[in-house]
């Protein structure tokens, strides 16, 4: 049978089907339609029908989301979610009622680790913590091929933790959507870096482009991306603490920016 995946980003809604010896097919992607809850929902169910249409309803198993955040595991609701519009929605039977196929929503950082766990950066690792930096940042840790969910359904939410081991200028952070301020996902997510590099520059640019200006040369983007390293390794050291794991595999937009995670390790 054919699986159908949903990656519901906040920047980007992306769909691809697997066959059912596991080959990718029709991979498509579409700007998320940000604060617009229903048409989030139309945006992802037309993602799927067109997939659904091309391989035929009879043969398609299900279809698996990876959303920011996650489903309560009490009230069914999505909660933590930073694009916020998810908030409080019932999501998976809204989605399932348009859809009308079986569905799982999941975190898309567990989706992430549990994916290069069984066939990506970490195959044959014994513990892996996968990190998303991307619009927010999210983490999820799985041994021994198996997803560490937790109680709560939050284990490997790094992101909403504070920023350990503050410098100067980083001891008050800036607020975040979850009401807290400080948040690592405030210092590391891909608008975070752009708002530091406006604040540094005053030139807006998107988290590739400043890359790229570091690249050729611009100052202001280099220690940008400096001081986004050091923040991120602070982070990552207290997450070393606890979980010790094997490898840590980075995801996300964010990622893909070779001076922050060393070259050749980011992946989208
Ligand atoms: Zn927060």
């Amino acid at each position: 049978m054919w699986r159908i995946g949903i990656d519901l980003g906040g920047t980007k809604i992306e769909a691809l089907a697997l066959s059912p010896e596991g080959e990718e097919y029709g991979r498509r992607r579409v700007p998320t339609p940000r604060g617009d809850y229903e048409a989030t929902l139309q945006a992802a169910a037309g993602l799927t029908s067109t997939l659904v249409a091309a391989v035929g309803r009879e043969n398609v198993a299900g279809v698996g989301i990876g959303i920011p955040g996650s489903l309560s595991p009490r009230t069914r609701l999505v909660r933590n979610a930073n694009s916020t519009w998810l908030n409080g929605r019932t999501l998976d039977r809204d989605l399932q009622a348009i859809i009308g196929l079986p569905l799982v929503v999941e975190n898309d950082a567990n989706c992430f680790a549990l994916s290069e766990a069984a066939d990506g950066a970490g195959e044959g690792c014994r513990t892996i913590f996968g990190v998303i930096l991307g619009t927010g940042v999210g983490g999820g840790i799985v041994t021994n091929g198996k997803l560490l969910k937790g109680r709560n359904g939050i284990a490997g939410e790094w992101g909403h933790n504070p920023l350990p081991w503050p410098d100067e200028g980083e001891k008050i952070g800036a607020p975040c959507y979850c009401g807290k301020a400080g948040c690592i996902e405030t210092f590391l997510s891909g608008p975070a870096l752009e708002r530091q590099y406006r604040a540094r520059s005053g030139r807006s640019l998107d988290a590739i482009s400043i890359a790229e200006c570091a690249a050729e040369g611009d100052a202001v983007g280099e220690a940008a991306l400096g001081v986004y390293a050091r923040r991120l390794a602070k982070s990552l050291a207290s997450v070393v603490n606890i979980v010790d794991p094997d490898v840590i595999v980075f995801g996300g937009g964010v990622s893909n920016i070779a001076p922050v995670v060393g070259e050749g390790t980011g992946r989208a």
